[in-house]
């Protein structure tokens, strides 16, 4: 109860100065800008306060973009740079701990020193056995000393690398989290347009072949309408593990829109694009759907697949431009199959747009 009360204060404080700031700067008093104070108040986030600090010493205010600026960059639903700010803060949080530590057990040995040197000058001027064996009693006792600071250094040390290992394992976590799809687990959109820009690049720079498929669920409309949307996911899913298991090594599948997928192939030629293309299609429509709760059985999906070769002179757009147009000209002959570049149903369609 009492923890729930200073819990209450607390927040009602961080509460009160985003409030404050709100009113103080004549801002919209809107959810947005009132997370984008809370957090401010509560300093959890340093670097949304030192962006807010900046602006705020450079124009005197926050204007609506700043705002939204700093909402879709630290308070963004998937929250990541959070996530990531905070990572950054522990692994600072532990180096200062062990610098600290470290000023501790230099500022003791430098003392161990000065006092070895004091015992040393007294033991030379020592006049007898008792005043001998009291100098000897004081050096054990202060070496003992030393001891025991040293292997505290080495215990607390320990520590840190293990806390900086899992700090890692954190980080990791994170940058995969970034990248991944997470209803089909693939990579998502932004991992394959990096993905794709560096494939092409070395492509180029090594004049090696490569390929790009892009797929896309066959009437999945109609799939989504007559089962509903959850299991319309379960489908996504299952075309995604599909593709996990068709391609290898370098190859990146990706979730490239709602139903829309794509495969980035490094050193790759046309023919075997198509091969892997094809190996996806099969592998979709094998599968027979069972609507878990029910056991009612719900048919099959296919999927049109359309695959391009990086061509001289290629950029991005219009690799995936021609893969497109490809996945096209297989939903005009009658979905279920694949086209690629050289098929005549392609360029049949490039004509008809060029007339
Ligand atoms: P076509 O064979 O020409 O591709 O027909 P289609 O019905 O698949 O094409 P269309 O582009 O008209 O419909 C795509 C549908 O995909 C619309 C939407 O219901 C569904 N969809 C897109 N994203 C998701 C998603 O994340 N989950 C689910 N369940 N459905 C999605
Ligand atoms: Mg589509
Ligand atoms: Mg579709």
């Amino acid at each position: 109860m009492a923890e729930n009360g200073a819990e209450h204060e607390r927040t009602l404080a961080f509460a009160e100065i985003a409030l404050s700031q709100i009113k103080a700067l004549r801002q919209p008093a809107i959810p947005r800008n009132y997370e984008v104070w809370y957090a401010y108040a509560t300093g959890y986030n340093p670097s949304l306060n030192q962006t807010i600090n900046e602006t705020l010493q450079k124009n005197g205010n926050l204007a609506d973009e700043d705002l939204e600026r700093v909402y879709s960059t630290y308070l963004s639903p998937a929250r990541l740079t959070e996530k990531l700010d905070k990572v950054g803060s522990r692994v600072m949080d532990e180096i200062n701990q062990v610098m600290a530590m470290v000023d501790t057990a230099v500022g003791t040995a430098s003392t161990y020193h000065e006092s070895l040197a004091d015992m040393t000058s007294k033991l030379g001027s020592a006049k007898d056995r008792d005043g001998i064996r009291s100098i000897i009693e004081s050096l054990v006792q202060t070496a003992s000393e030393m001891q025991n600071n040293n292997n505290q250094l080495e215990e607390r040390l320990n520590a840190s690398r293990q806390e900086i290992s899992q700090l890692q394992q954190n980080l990791e976590t994170v940058r995969h989290e970034s990248l991944t799809d997470p209803l089909t687990s693939l990579s998502n959109r932004k991992h394959f347009d990096t993905s794709i820009a560096k494939s092409l690049h070395e492509a180029t720079e090594r004049n090696e072949p490569m390929s790009l498929i892009m797929t896309d669920i066959d009437h999945f409309k109609s799939f989504n309408d007559t089962w509903g949307h959850l299991t319309g996911d379960q489908v996504l899913r299952l075309v995604a593990m599909s593709m996990k298991q068709n391609v290898k090594g370098q190859d990146i599948a990706a979730r490239y829109g709602g139903e829309e997928f794509a495969v980035v192939l490094p050193n790759t030629v046309l023919r075997s694009g198509v091969t892997v293309g094809d190996h996806i299609r099969r592998a979709v429509m094998s599968k027979e759907l069972m609507k878990r709760s029910t056991g009612q059985n719900l048919g099959r999906v296919t999927v049109s697949v359309g695959v391009a070769t990086a061509r001289h002179g290629d950029t991005v757009q219009s690799l995936i431009a021609r893969a497109d147009g490809c996945l096209y000209a297989a939903k005009r002959n009658g979905r279920n199959r694949v086209i690629c570049e050289t098929d005549p149903e392609f360029s049949a369609g490039a004509e008809a747009k060029v007339a």
